[in-house]
């Protein structure tokens, strides 16, 4: 499978920003990799159509659980679905750290695959937990209850403490710890990595054994870095 490569513009966007995934298309025209652009919900159709007929997928950043009903606020992913997402992230740690549980993500990702998207799970540890040597244990733990019982979907390894700190996880903490989650998910899902990663970094990361791809933060607001990380994918 294709390496993918992911970018998660969190709350930054306008509808003008149409122009950045037109501007990535002729960037990289034949991309080896799998591009995904996650914007905010509010502009996720007004992206779609701009990317109509190039191979930039667009995601959501997260789904909710439940369908239709009394649910304020919340993002449907049949409706996700319906106006142009392919993706959706679920559990980025962002969102666990406002209370997001392994039950919610895995009831989620449920919904999400039953709606047709293809769910990337986020996992990773905290620095203390590193520190005191259970990063391997936490990350375990989090997948056991946070994957789907059943479809397709990808996961994301994402140390918390090397997201939007410029500060990412060495070769051999990442080679360790993707070679630990193929380890108890089988062959199956692509694990991407996230946590600073830019264009000077991007093709290391993305040679690493089990690499499926990358989930990219700030480096993807600016469409030539973004690009030059797709270029390191393959
Ligand atoms: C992320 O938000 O998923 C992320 C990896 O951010 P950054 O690339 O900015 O560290």
């Amino acid at each position: 499978m294709k390496q993918l490569i992911a970018a998660n513009w969190k709350m930054n966007g306008h509808p003008d920003w149409a122009s950045k995934v037109r501007q990535l298309a002729k960037l990289v025209p034949a991309p080896s990799a799998e591009i995904l652009i996650c914007p905010p919900h509010l502009i996720l159709d007004t992206l779609s159509a701009a990317a109509d007929e190039t191979s930039i997928a667009i995601g959501a950043q997260d789904c909710s659980e439940f369908s239709a009903g009394a649910h304020t606020g919340e993002s449907d992913a049949a409706l996700l679905a319906e106006i142009g997402a392919s993706y959706v992230i679920l559990g980025h740690s962002e969102r666990r750290a406002a209370g997001e549980t392994d039950a919610r993500v895995k009831a989620k990702a449920g919904r999400a695959i039953e709606q047709g998207l293809r769910p990337i799970i986020c996992v990773g540890e905290s620095l203390a937990q590193r520190e005191a040597g259970s990063a391997v244990s936490v990350v375990g733990a989090q997948l056991q209850a946070s994957l789907p019982d059943g479809g397709e979907f990808d996961i994301a390894y994402e140390p918390i403490w090397a997201i939007g700190t410029g500060k990412t996880a060495t070769v051999t903490d990442i080679a360790e710890m993707h070679t630990a989650i193929r380890d108890m998910v089988g062959e199956t899902p692509r694990i991407l990595y996230g946590g600073s990663v830019k264009p000077a970094n991007a093709q290391e990361i993305l040679g690493i054994m089990n690499v499926g791809g990358a989930l990219v933060g700030g480096a993807s607001l600016e469409m030539e870095s973004f690009a030059t990380i797709v270029q390191a994918a393959h």
